[in-house]
């Protein structure tokens, strides 16, 4: 660290790594000081407190009780880290795999980075403050944000219901599951309707539940009961009334759906029954941007945007939730950070989400 002269503390369990670092130090350092302590980082009595703790590779090698030993070992040392704690992991993720090694899902350590010393969506704050376990260090600094509005927009749903409607299982998370998780945290009820699972049940109702559990909103499968079903099989009339019938029931003040352009074109249907149900009450109508596991250019023009630069890692975990879909499948989930990135420049804001406008009540 350059300018910076820290007092470093090294530990490890094992007496020779420990006396290679003594010597290696000893050799090449002309900066700060060090010392090197065999311990377990589980049980080790520190003797001051730290600013930092970096804990690269403790978890790499998978002995019997690693996987037990993860939870108590970060709450040690988030304990004893006054200003950050940094962890890495092997990916579950990762293409190959070595014997005798420890693999972990991104998702499971989002949401336990998300949910670590308090279980609620509240603890980002805490999470972010106690370290880093998700890094964004390719973010240019942010241009002047504008002045926060008196009634923020997010307050708009307070108290009110928020009907978000999504073709299938992950679409609502991929395009506004910072906005959603927001409004719900904004003081809305948000409820996730999902139009049916096509195809891998079990798995797949699995994750969306873990989905909206980290997004804290309710889920509904609108044609459920176990069973599988494409949205092109449906009638034209039946998808109408299946959305009717929750726009009855839940009176939102808002819907969000899929827009007019998607390259699946089952989401496109969902749109159009969607923009029937505008006849049975007034409510907010927003369309979000096209949802996709492989990216393909579709038009889009946001034409507003909801500022979710304290969701954002709530949106990824919920993207990383559906496993089936993106990790098991070797496809990458950075590209909506990045859209929510892009976005955000729009706004003057870290990470947004754009919507597009059919109807709105502006005063
Ligand atoms: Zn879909």
């Amino acid at each position: 660290m350059r300018g910076v002269q820290p007092r470093y503390t090294g530990l490890d369990l094992t007496a020779s790594m420990i006396e290679r670092c003594r010597k290696r130090f000893a050799e090449r350092s002309t900066e700060g000081s060090a010392r090197f302590v065999i311990g377990d980082a589980l049980t080790w009595q520190p003797d001051a407190q730290f600013d930092y703790v970096i804990a690269s590779g403790i978890f790499g090698y998978h002995a019997k009780d690693t996987r037990d030993r993860i939870r108590p070992t970060l709450e040690r040392l988030f304990g004893i880290a006054g200003a950050g704690l940094a962890v890495n992991f092997l990916s579950g993720c990762a293409p190959t795999r070595s014997p005798g090694r420890l693999y972990v899902h991104p998702a499971d350590v989002l949401q336990y980075a998300l949910h670590v010393q308090e279980p609620s969506l509240g603890a980002i704050a805490a999470a972010t403050k106690a370290g880093p376990l998700v890094t964004d260090l390719a973010s240019p600094p942010i241009a002047a944000r504008p002045a926060p509005a008196e009634h923020p927009p997010a307050a708009r749903y307070k108290d009110r219901t928020v009907l978000a409607i999504g073709a299938h299982p992950d679409d609502l998370e991929l395009a506004i599951g910072g906005t959603l998780a927001k409004l719900q945290k904004s003081g809305a009820r948000v409820v996730m309707a999902v139009i049916s699972i096509p195809g891998d049940y079990q798995t797949r109702r699995r994750e969306a539940e873990e989905a909206a559990a980290i997004l804290g909103c309710e889920l509904r499968i609108l044609v459920d009961g176990g069973v599988t079903r494409r949205i092109e099989d449906m009638k034209t009339y039946e998808l109408v009334s299946l959305l009717d019938g929750v726009v009855k029931e839940l009176q939102p003040a808002a819907v969000l759906t899929h827009g007019p352009s998607e390259i699946h074109r089952d989401h496109v249907l969902v749109y159009n029954a969607a923009v029937s149900t505008q006849r049975l009450r007034y409510f907010d109508f927003l369309s979000y941007h096209p949802s996709f596991c492989r990216p393909v250019a579709v038009q889009f023009h946001p034409r507003a945007y909801v500022d979710v630069s304290d969701t954002i890692e709530a949106k990824m975990a919920a993207i990383a939730a559906h496993r089936s879909q993106f990790c098991n499948r070797g496809l990458p989930i950075d590209i909506y950070r990045d859209i929510a990135r892009m976005n955000g420049r729009m706004i003057g804001a870290q990470y947004a989400e754009g919507l597009d406008v059919s109807r709105i009540l502006v005063a």
